[in-house]
């Protein structure tokens, strides 16, 4: 009786927190009772890992255990049997870190009798300013309904489908895999009814036994504004009809340009970059600037304004897809100095220049053309 815990979840006495809790994940995947179809034997089994892991994993009743044999610490406290124990872990969490949710895996799913319709992913492409205003949208695809000749059983009019032979109806078939953690026995989908149960022997002239068809579907989808390249939309319902159940979803996915004609998007952030004469910048001026997209914006440049300053727009970017909130606009102001000067621009620096008492570098035959 002493040691069955380190039995139960077979590893050592001196087993480390780490591995012990590796051996306990691979031990209650083992034994799931959902993955055995509700065994009473695995149940009882699967309590017993999960006891034997909320004392071991607990330093102080580790302790209490390993010197006299029993996790029942008297009174109060951890009370062992029924919910007496807790662990730091959800089972559901163990499945879906391990399986990503669930063992169906990507295909058929069947679910109380029908077939679940699978999910169906496109991608679509809006434009800079579209992603911007949000808009509705019609998106064509092709999807999977019901077939309307046999109403999705498959069999040719006037026929009836007959009991599949390999499940017997059932539409599910145990088989044992061979996966990292080891043998495991897992319930699958019977490979020869597809899940149904039923064969077909004399096939619906329309689907062909398939059940369902392909149809192309338009739909109308309403895209919210600030939408992002790489943002996906979920349409529920919209995948493909399910047979006895409940249809897919819609997933749509975006491709949007990050930029149009230098203005550029960051997340709800705008960035657009000007250029100002060194005159702007140090006496200040007033621009109109015309954007792309956003239209006119009137530019306050102040007097020694810096070659590379930022001026911001609050709440002048795109707005949040799901918040009521929107970025800035950032507008970043470069200095380019002039190359070319009129006789009198020249004149006027050369007075600047004496005044600040700088001595001008000769300006070779450039000076003698003015
Ligand atoms: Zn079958
Ligand atoms: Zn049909």
């Amino acid at each position: 009786m002493a040691y069955e815990f380190y039995e139960i979840l077979e590893v050592s006495c001196e087993v480390s927190a780490e591995e012990l809790k590796r051996a306990y994940r691979k031990k209650a995947m083992e034994v799931h009772p959902d993955r055995h179809g509700g065994d009473k034997e695995k149940e009882t089994l699967f309590k017993e890992v999960n006891e034997a892991y909320a004392t071991l994993s607990d330093p102080q009743k580790r302790a209490h255990y390993d010197r006299f044999g029993t996790n029942d610490m008297g009174g109060g406290g951890f009370g062992g049997g029924q919910g007496g124990f807790h662990t730091d872990m959800d089972f559901s969490d163990i499945f879906e870190s391990f399986f990503g949710g669930g063992f169906q895996g990507g295909g058929t799913r069947r679910k109380s009798g029908g077939v679940e319709g699978e999910d169906i992913e496109i991608r679509i492409k809006l434009d800079f300013a579209e992603a911007l205003s949000g808009l509705k949208k019609t998106v064509s695809y092709n999807r999977k309904v019901v077939c309307t000749e046999c109403t999705g059983t498959g069999a040719k009019k006037g026929t009836e489908p007959k009991e599949c032979t390999q499940c017997h109806g059932a539409g599910q078939v145990r088989r044992r895999t061979q996966t990292i953690f080891g043998v495991m026995e897992q319930t699958g989908i019977c490979d020869k009814c597809h899940g149904t149960g039923k064969i077909i022997t004399d096939k619906c002239t329309k689907c062909h036994g398939e059940r369902r068809e392909i149809q192309k579907t338009e739909k109308e989808i309403d895209i919210p504004a600030g939408i992002d390249d790489g943002m996906t939309i979920k349409v529920r319902g919209e995948g493909n009809d399910g047979i006895e159940s409940k249809a897919g979803d819609l997933y749509i996915t975006f491709s949007i340009p990050d930029s149009i004609d230098s203005l550029t998007r960051e997340d709800t952030n705008l960035f657009y970059t000007i250029e100002i004469d060194p005159v702007e910048a140090v006496l200040g001026t007033k621009k109109i600037l015309k954007l792309p997209v956003l239209g006119e914006r009137t530019l306050e440049i102040k007097a020694g304004t810096q070659h590379g300053e930022v001026l911001k727009f609050k709440w002048d970017g795109v707005k949040h897809i799901s918040k009521d909130q929107k970025g800035d606009l950032f507008i970043t102001v470069n200095i380019k100095i002039p190359t070319h000067l009129s006789k009198r621009e020249r004149e006027l620096y050369h007075e600047i220049a004496s005044e600040k008492k700088i001595e001008v570098a000769n300006e070779g035959i450039l000076s003698k053309i003015f």
